[in-house]
Formats: structure tokens, C-alpha cells, sequence
């Protein structure tokens, strides 16, 4: 295995790494795709860097697997997958400020659109270099965020389309609540498709229309539309517990890093920031080079495992910026006895090792929060390593 993963010199500064599995999204891209009818487009939802994977390998990858187009938070990401030769659809969640639209008609980002100001800005931007802009509407169903409410876009819409430069690629909503089919996410497609008739009856093409995040996506057909917009279940994580039995993810982000130092402390000795922790009795201590600067939240100090041969070891002690600690011991009683650990064992913070596995779900779970968060943090600032056996593009050569 260790022959497929592509280091570069930096990765090997070190000894703490997010691991990239590009197969599992290759993988959870063929298990979403067998799931949407095939006239229906597939876009990946690339934010925040890809989920904290890495949008550029993640985006190549997923043209691989036959990804129609992308969504991105910021121009600055949508730049840097057309740096990196994305030729795909890329839209841009929200409306930026009016300055980036000469970056936007360049790199041919479509923009979400919900100003009459930005929209007249952007078709004049494209006719003086020649182009048509292609942007989105949004349509605010419910989730009060972006967008315009269902009783305002007639008027935007006769209010711009005199412009020839312009033109309406997409018209998309968005999801408050995941899950079953519930009654509010009922609610706003019903508002939804109560404006796409008003479009159409005013006698504007909506173009592409598209609403399904992944839960939607997995749980609800009638919200396929003309395309959909998938993020965490590329991840291979379930966006809700209703999910688990519909589609099988593999998880694509494992944590790992190298025991640094073992040390044998005789009882009584503290451990870490405001020595919150003792060794009660004498206890091998392993330092591990993975701290709350590499997303690792602090609030999970004394409450999480670390998986040393899948095997489970209690972490002690505060987390520290850039490390924190764990004891040779089984957080749950168990017959098998935890082998000595010696510096540079690989360990787990999340992800399998042998028979155990820390998932970002439980982690997440443990410090409050959800996992699309946990991973946004951890794929911040440590070095990924990608892991891909098949197909041609290898992210590193
Ligand atoms: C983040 C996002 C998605 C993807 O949501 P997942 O739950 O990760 O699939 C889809 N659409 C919009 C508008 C988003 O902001």
C-alpha cells in the first residue's frame, strides 16, 4: 500500500498527515451517480477547499468519474481549479463583491446573481470583451441565507433581460433541514416549483434547475431536477442517520500521525497544560505532533482515542497547539493488551487501522459539532497525502 502514496518533500516535514483515499471518491461518485437518473448532471460540491480535501485533486478525480460541474464558496476557489485546467461549469454559491466581476467573466465563473446593480455590471463586464455571462438564480425557499424570495424574481427578472450578455444558466434552491421527507423540506419545493412555474409562465427558461444537496440527493428523488449538487457523500460521510441504509460511502480523510516520543512516567506525574492529567500509575506516555492548530479541537482534551495497532488509547491532558498526548492503555477494558509504542508508530486520530476505527462522525460527535466542520478544520493545515491505485491522474507526479 505504501507504494501508491505520493509524498511530496513538505508531506515528509512531518510526522502528521491528513490521508487523501482519491479511490473512495472515485467510489462514492459511482454510488451517487447509479443512484441519480442518467439525464441527470452530477455537480460536486468543492467549498472550503473540497471539505478540507484538496478541491484541485478532488475536482480531477471527480472529471474522472464524470462530474458535469462544480460549486465553489469564493472566486479565489474557482480560480484555482481553472489554474488547475477544470474546464467544468464552476458556480459560485453567492454573490461577490461588484470588483471581482472582471475575474469572474475571465475565468468564466458563473456567479450567483441577486442584485439588479451586480447583474447589469456583469453583462456590461462580458460585452466589452465579447463574451455572454452565464450566472444563476437562487431562490431563498426557506433557508433565509442567499438568494431572492419566490415574490421578487419576476421583477428581477424584467428588470434585466434586456441585457444580451447575460444569460440564465441555472436556477437552484437550497435545503434548511436534511433528512427524511419532512414536512418542511415538502414545503419549500412545493414554494420552489411555485416559481419555476411563475418563470416559465412569464416566459423566462429557468435553464438547469437544480435543489439536491446530498441527503436530498440520497433520501428524495422528486428533487433530482435537472442536476445535483453533492458534497459530504463525495467525503464518504452520511449527511443524516437516514442515509446509512440508502447508499455505502467509504470515508475519503483518515488522520494520521507518527508517535514523536514515548516516555515512562511514574505516578503522580501531571500531563500537559495546567496539569490537568496524572499518570496514576506508572504509564508510557506517547507525544503525538497533532494539536488544536491542525484542527484537532481543544474541547476534545481528555475525551477522545487515539488507535495505536487498532487498538484504542485514551488521550490525556490538555491538546496543545501543535500536539498532544496519549497514555498506553485501553480507554475500554479489553483482553487484548495494548503493544509497547515506540517512536514513529503510525497512529490514528481518524480513520481504520487494522481492526479498530475512529470515525469523523464519533470525533465530531465528542467535540460538539458536526463532521462537515471536524473536516473543514483538519484538512487546514496539515499536509495531505492522496492514495489512488486506479486510473491515470496522480495528484503529486
Ligand atoms: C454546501 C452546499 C451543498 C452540499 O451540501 P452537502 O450536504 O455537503 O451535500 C449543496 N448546495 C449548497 C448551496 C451548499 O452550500
Amino acid at each position: 500500500m505504501v507504494d501508491d502514496v505520493r509524498l511530496d518533500d513538505m508531506t515528509l516535514m512531518r510526522d502528521a498527515w491528513a490521508q487523501i483515499d482519491l479511490d473512495a471518491v472515485t467510489h462514492n461518485a459511482q454510488q451517487i451517480r447509479a443512484l441519480v437518473p442518467s439525464h441527470v448532471l452530477l455537480m460536486g460540491v468543492l467549498k472550503a477547499n473540497a471539505y478540507g480535501h484538496g478541491a484541485v485533486e478532488v475536482a480531477h478525480t471527480l472529471v474522472e468519474a464524470g462530474y458535469d460541474a462544480f460549486a465553489v464558496a469564493t472566486l479565489q476557489e474557482g480560480v484555482a481549479l481553472r489554474k488547475a485546467g477544470i474546464t467544468q461549469a464552476i458556480l459560485l454559491l453567492s454573490q461577490p463583491p461588484l470588483h471581482a466581476i472582471p475575474l469572474l467573466v475571465e475565468h468564466e465563473i458563473m456567479p450567483t446573481v441577486n442584485t439588479v446593480e451586480f447583474a447589469i455590471e456583469l453583462g456590461e463586464a462580458a460585452l466589452s470583451t465579447g463574451k455572454c455571462a452565464s450566472y444563476n438564480l437562487k431562490i431563498d425557499t426557506g433557508m433565509s441565507r442567499f438568494g431572492l424570495q419566490v415574490h421578487e424574481v419576476i421583477e428581477f427578472l424584467d428588470t434585466i433581460s434586456f441585457h444580451r450578455a447575460l444569460k440564465l444558466w441555472g436556477t437552484f434552491t437550497h435545503f434548511a433541514t436534511v433528512g427524511t421527507v419532512d414536512w418542511p423540506m415538502q414545503d419549500q419545493l412545493k414554494r420552489f416549483e411555485q416559481c419555476l412555474a411563475l418563470m416559465r409562465d412569464a416566459g423566462y427558461d429557468p435553464g438547469i434547475v437544480h435543489a439536491a444537496n446530498s441527503a436530498a440527493t440520497i433520501l428524495c428523488p422528486q428533487t433530482h431536477f435537472n442536476m445535483v449538487r453533492t458534497g459530504i457523500a463525495l467525503y464518504g460521510l452520511h449527511p443524516c442517520e437516514q442515509t446509512r441504509s440508502k447508499i455505502d460511502l467509504q470515508p475519503v480523510m483518515s488522520i494520521r500521525a507518527r508517535a514523536l516520543q514515548v516516555k515512562h512516567l511514574p505516578t503522580g506525574t501531571a500531563v500537559s497544560y495546567g496539569r490537568l492529567a496524572q499518570v496514576n500509575k506508572p504509564t508510557d506516555v506517547v507525544v503525538i505532533p497533532l494539536g488544536y492548530a491542525d484542527g484537532l479541537p481543544r474541547r476534545l482534551s481528555g475525551k477522545m482515542d487515539v488507535l495505536h495497532c487498532g487498538l484504542r488509547m485514551p488521550q490525556q491532558g490538555a491538546i496543545c497547539m501543535d500536539a498532544c498526548m496519549a497514555f498506553v492503555q485501553h480507554s475500554t477494558p479489553s483482553t487484548q493488551r495494548m503493544p509497547a509504542v515506540e517512536p514513529g508508530d503510525e497512529l490514528v486520530i481518524v480513520g481504520k487501522q487494522m481492526d479498530g476505527e475512529i470515525t469523523m462522525d464519533e470525533l465530531a460527535h465528542k467535540a460538539g459539532t458536526i463532521s462537515y466542520e471536524l473536516m473543514c478544520s483538519l484538512g487546514r493545515r496539515l499536509n495531505r497525502v492522496y492514495i489512488k491505485r486506479s486510473g491515470a491522474y496522480s495528484p503529486l507526479s
